[in-house]
């Protein structure tokens, strides 16, 4: 029989006795969700300053994406590859119209579209490139974070998510984020690099924002040396930064430019989180045909990847960021929350920094990385009626939902503001 909800507490004691213990929530039990907003099992309204890691980039439960769930839903959900089916196509042309590319190779999560990178670059080393076999080489920046498969965590440098998972995936190298002379040297050193994979800020490493001409300058030491760039955009694309995607950099149009001079285009793009509004798990991964045709019947797949209720979610996912200007408006109450918690900075002793683009921010508190000043911080701003995240010990992400106002940002960051200069630390 399925079990009712009454109370937060019951529910905090259900998931601690059935579920594996592979997170660690702050204590808020969610149960609704409408907009920027969330409600918990107790009525209590907060404002979402997660936005389930930017996965909701179109706030919750947008009306036009549920209409779309709710009509493919009763028509056609899943047929596999075996068969075609009428909404992949007309799906595919609509991603790489949207962000440029010749063709899209759709999966479900944001790891298996890592993953699907990977394979491809590789594939297309041994096959376009030359590498000899089993030589293949992809470079990675240190504290990255690109997901939780066997894979991909053997190139990361998050010790916790390492130990005793081991034996790793060979073939990579891991180098300083934002330090080009590191990047030339490890691509100097491997001749065998088919790939250095990014991303154009480091989200979950806490907002970590490189140098404005980083990504240029590594595209181009890259092409240099026939490397592909492959842009990790699961959290920081589809408007979240303030333009459609992090590498497009400055530009502020609604879509997909290539005239843009500061446009960086990667020759694979990964996309995932708010590909489909966070209705369900949609990612993809776009390159040229150059690169894409390495990839043939019976090499990779999916059972649900390119489903029809996941394409149609995605399409109209798309669509509300583009006709609701949620990259604008990314990009303008980006500024304005910066500004806002620069000048807190200057008032409280908790604050040391404020770094972010567009609505991808992180404040750093002022205290040890082992301290748990941040996450005490996070329970007062949930008492407060705002929800977020530590993320890397001392540092918040601010990362609400692109659908905010300016109104609903101030009062959000009266909010943040009364917190912090309200907060005393715990003794021990
Ligand atoms: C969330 C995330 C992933 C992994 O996505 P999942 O859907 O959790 O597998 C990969 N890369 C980045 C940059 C992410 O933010």
């Amino acid at each position: 029989m399925m079990q009712e909800i009454h109370s937060s507490e019951e529910a905090i004691q259900l998931e601690d006795r059935h579920g594996a213990h592979n997170y660690h929530p702050l204590p808020v039990v969610l149960s609704r969700g409408e907009g920027v907003y969330l409600w918990d099992v107790e009525g209590k309204k907060y404002f979402d300053f997660l936005s389930a890691y930017s996965a909701v980039n179109q706030g919750h439960c947008h009306p036009r994406i549920k209409e779309a769930l709710v009509a493919q839903a009763g028509t056609l959900t899943l047929t596999s590859r075996a068969f075609y089916n009428d909404v992949l196509g007309p799906y595919e042309k609509y991603l790489t119209d949207y962000f440029g590319f010749d063709k899209v190779l759709p999966m479900n999560t944001g790891v298996e579209a890592v993953e699907t990178a990977i394979k491809i670059a590789r594939k297309w080393g041994y096959e376009k490139k030359g590498v000899p076999e089993q030589r293949a080489t992809i470079i990675v920046a240190e504290d990255n974070f690109h997901g939780r498969t066997t894979t991909v965590i053997s190139f990361s440098s998050d010790e916790n998510a390492r130990t005793n998972f081991g034996p790793f995936t060979p073939g990579f190298i891991r180098i300083p984020y934002n330090d080009l002379s590191a990047l030339e040297e490890a691509l100097n050193a491997h001749p065998a690099t088919v790939a250095f994979l990014i991303e154009p800020i480091q989200g979950e490493a806490g907002v970590n924002t490189p140098d404005e001409d980083y990504l240029m300058q590594a595209k181009k030491l890259c092409q240099e040396r026939q490397v592909l760039l492959l842009a990790d955009e699961i959290q920081t694309g589809i408007g979240r930064t303030g333009s459609l995607l992090a590498v497009c950099g400055n530009c502020n149009c609604e879509g997909h430019c290539e005239q843009q001079e500061t446009y960086v285009e990667p020759d694979i793009l990964i996309l995932g989180k708010a590909l489909s509004g966070g209705f369900f798990p949609v990612s993809a991964v776009l390159a040229n045909d150059a690169i894409m045709e390495v990839i043939h019947p019976g090499q990779h797949g999916s059972t649900f990847g390119g489903n029809p209720l996941g394409a149609k979610i995605a399409m109209t996912a798309l669509e509300v960021v583009r006709d609701e200007k949620l990259s604008q408006n990314a990009r303008a109450l980006g500024k304005v929350f910066r500004e806002r918690m620069e000048l807190l900075a200057n008032k409280s002793p908790w604050v040391s920094l404020v770094r972010g683009r567009g609505l991808l921010n992180a404040v750093v508190i002022n205290d040890s990385p082992d301290s748990s000043t941040a996450w005490d911080i996070c329970v007062a701003l949930k008492e407060n009626g705002l929800l977020a995240k530590p993320t890397h010990g001392n540092i918040i992400r601010f990362a609400p939902p692109l659908v905010m106002t300016l109104e609903e940002l101030h009062s959000c960051c009266d909010i943040i503001e009364n917190t912090i200069l309200g907060f005393q630390k715990k003794r021990a």
